[in-house]
Formats: structure tokens, C-alpha cells, sequence
């Protein structure tokens, strides 16, 4: 028997727990109760928080991805001890920049975090007094090369350093708008994806400018995996520093992401963070945990058997578009996204909305109503779903829903 004194120890170590349930349960509750309580408490229960299947994607405001179950063991079995987070970075650093066949690398929150320190690092070297003064620093404001239509809401991160985006939309513009206040070349990878347009400098062209005057070049592709190998490619053209997201498809935490490339920079960019507590990045704190978690969720995705993965998502999207065409008038189409962003296969539901009488906006609301919660996307031709962050067990649940839904229409 667990004495009173005791049980109220322990409902008011859960805050919540000992506030609202314990009043509600008088002092009756049995300690049975308690216990199970305790072992399998569900937080988004007790704060009433849906959660919910995700037909979209790695979307940051759906929370991202789900760790790998390897990044959730590597997250816990490094939480009980402490450890120097410099050597923690790196050490981690160093394996991770041999696994990524590159110079250095290091752990950041998120590719958001890295596109800052990328360019502080662009920016400071390893002169400290700039690195304290950041972004305040004496002189004239500092330019950043980007094409006119690579800008992008990510192009905060690197404002945030303080510098000035300069837009050139040829390689002769870029040639003349570099200059000694030029601090960095920023390329956006998927721009042209999300645009619909070619890239009016290339990547093999853009990184020989830069290097020609001697300016770092940066390439944002925190979304551009899978394939795995883009996470070598562009290195290997040639760009100085590299940033992927840690918490999109390769699963790793949600705020972590990776910084890589020439050793120089990475060990500016390292000045520039936590635990550093005069700097940029101080902000951008990564925990021990996540960074081990990062470290461990690029070997798994490097080892995974990516064909496999891929015929996988193929099969579900096979199993939604069955369900689906249960209903009168319903179409499929597989659609992979060109990338290099999301390069996923995607299912791509249609139906004759004069049979159908609903409009794809009024599913997505019927999906994000039900039960259990499912979130997809429509566009003018109806739904599209993204498959790759469901878990297993709830393609099924998908296509159950999206037939149900569909049906009533009829
Ligand atoms: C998602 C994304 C980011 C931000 O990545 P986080 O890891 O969430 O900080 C930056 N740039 C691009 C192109 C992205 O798609």
C-alpha cells in the first residue's frame, strides 16, 4: 500500500496531475490508478491537444517529422550523464563531416539556424569582437549575392546577421555587384522548383564566380533528400558551405540540422553559437541529446535502403487510391515531385464534382474535422496527399476516411 503522504508526493510531482486530476479523484484514487497514470501518461490528452495523421508532409507547423525510433534511443541514452557541449559538437562534427565526405561540419538548430551562422561566420572569421558586435558591426553594411528569384521568407535567417541581399539576375550582374563589402553568395536550391522557372546562374557557374572573387558561396537544401546522395553532390560542385534540415525526411530531431563544409567557416560559424554567450547564435541552442540525435539519424538515413523506402511509399499511395475509387467517378494519379525539394511520391485524387458534389477545400475540412484528425492538401483538382510522414499502420485510416468522405457526397 503507498501511504497518503506519499501518493500525494507523487500526484504533485505531476504538475497537472496533482492540480486538476487529483481533486477530481478525492484521495480515493488507488494507487493502481496513480501508477498507470504515471507509466503512460498522454500529454496531449491532459492538455486536450488533437493529434492528428499527416497527409502533407514536413511541414514545421504539423511539427516537422517523427525522429527515427534510433534518434529517440540516441536522445535518451545520452540524458543522463553530462558532457563539455564543445567537445560534444566536436566530436559529433568530425563524424559527421567523414560520414558527408567534407572538411567539417556541425550541428544546428534546424537549417533556419545554420543559414544565420553560415553567414556570421561569412562575416566574422574568427575576429571576436566582431563576433560580440554581430550585427552591429562597424563599417559599411555587408552585401550578400542572391539571384531575384531565389529571395525567400528563409532569407530572414541570413538577414538577421544584419547584411544587405543583393539581387543580380545574370552571371554578368553577379560579376559586377561583387564587391569589398560582399560577404557571401547564398543559392537557393528549390527556387526553381517552387518557381517554375530554370535557374538563370546555375550552380557550377555560381560557385566559379564566387570563388573567382574569393566569396564564400552557400547552398540552402534543407528539403532535398531523397536522394541521399544530394547530401554529397554539392560538395562536391563546390560550394563552400552546405545546410540540410535535421527534422525533414531524414528524421532526426525537429530542431536540428546540419552545417557544412570548408573547415574554416565552420569553425567561425562554431564562435558564432551557443554556448558562446556573447554571440548571433546563442539563441540557436542545440542540446547534447538532439546534437548525438542528428549524429544518429544521418547514419540511419545514409544506411537505409532507399529503393525499398521508395516502393513503400509507392504501396501506399497504391492503397488510398484503391479505397478511394470505391467511389463513383474517383481518379488517382501518382505524382512525383520533380525536387529537388519533397521529391516524394504523392497521390493525386480527382473526381466529377457533378457526381461528387463536394469541393476539395470542404474535404480537407471534413478530413481535419473527423475522427481520428487527418490533414492533406487539394488543389484545383482535388485532394493531394503526401504519404511519406503517415505512419504505417494509418494509410489505411487515410484511405478509409477519404472513401467515407467522398461517399457521402455521392
Ligand atoms: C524547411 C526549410 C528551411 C528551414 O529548415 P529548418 O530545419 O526547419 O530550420 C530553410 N530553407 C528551406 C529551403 C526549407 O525548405
Amino acid at each position: 500500500m503507498i501511504s497518503r503522504r506519499k501518493m500525494l508526493k507523487m500526484l504533485a510531482s505531476f504538475p497537472l496531475f496533482g492540480g486538476i486530476a487529483a481533486s477530481k479523484m478525492g484521495m480515493a484514487a488507488s494507487s493502481k490508478e496513480a501508477s498507470s497514470a504515471s507509466a503512460e501518461r498522454d500529454l496531449f490528452e491532459e492538455l486536450g491537444i488533437e493529434t492528428l495523421i499527416n497527409g502533407r508532409g514536413t511541414l514545421t507547423f504539423l511539427s516537422g517529422s517523427l525522429m527515427q525510433p534510433e534518434v529517440v534511443q540516441a536522445i535518451e541514452s545520452t540524458s543522463h550523464e553530462f558532457a563539455n557541449l564543445y567537445e560534444v559538437q566536436d566530436k559529433v562534427g568530425e563524424r559527421i563531416a567523414e560520414m558527408l565526405n567534407c572538411e567539417a561540419a556541425m550541428v544546428t538548430s534546424g537549417a533556419a539556424g545554420a543559414l544565420t551562422l553560415g553567414t556570421a561566420a561569412a562575416i566574422t572569421g574568427t575576429d571576436e569582437e566582431m563576433i560580440k558586435k554581430l550585427p552591429n558591426i562597424s563599417g559599411p553594411r555587408r552585401e550578400v549575392i542572391i539571384q531575384k528569384r531565389h529571395r525567400y521568407s528563409y532569407d530572414h535567417a541570413v538577414r538577421n546577421t544584419g547584411v544587405k541581399m543583393v539581387e543580380v539576375e545574370s552571371a554578368r550582374e553577379m560579376e559586377e555587384a561583387i564587391n569589398d563589402r560582399t560577404v557571401m553568395s547564398l543559392f537557393f536550391n528549390a527556387a526553381a522548383q517552387f518557381g517554375g522557372f530554370e535557374h538563370t546562374i546555375g550552380h557550377e557557374e555560381f560557385v566559379a564566380i564566387s570563388k573567382k572573387h574569393d566569396i564564400p558561396s552557400f547552398i540552402d537544401a534543407a528539403a532535398d533528400v531523397p536522394p541521399p546522395d544530394n547530401l554529397f553532390k554539392y560538395i562536391d560542385i563546390g560550394f563552400d558551405l552546405v545546410t540540410f534540415s535535421g527534422g525533414k525526411a531524414i528524421r532526426g530531431p525537429q530542431s536540428s540540422g546540419l552545417l557544412y563544409g570548408r573547415k574554416d567557416l565552420i569553425e567561425a560559424a562554431k564562435l558564432n553559437h551557443n554556448p558562446h554567450s556573447d554571440s548571433i547564435g546563442r539563441g540557436m541552442k542545440v542540446n547534447k541529446e538532439e546534437i548525438f540525435g542528428m549524429m544518429v539519424a544521418l547514419e540511419s538515413y545514409l544506411e537505409r535502403d532507399h529503393e525499398q523506402q521508395w516502393e513503400e511509399w509507392v504501396g501506399r499511395t497504391k492503397t488510398i487510391a484503391a479505397e478511394a475509387e470505391k467511389v463513383p467517378t474517383v481518379t488517382s494519379e501518382r505524382k512525383v515531385n520533380s525536387g529537388p525539394a519533397n521529391h516524394f511520391p504523392d497521390l493525386q485524387l480527382s473526381w466529377d464534382q457533378s457526381r461528387v458534389q463536394i469541393k476539395p477545400e470542404d474535404v480537407v475540412k471534413k478530413l481535419q474535422e473527423g475522427e481520428p484528425r487527418i490533414e492533406v492538401s487539394s488543389n484545383d483538382e482535388g485532394l493531394y496527399i503526401t504519404v511519406v510522414m503517415m505512419k504505417p499502420d494509418q494509410v489505411g485510416i487515410v484511405g478509409r476516411r477519404v472513401r467515407e468522405v467522398l461517399s457521402q457526397a455521392v
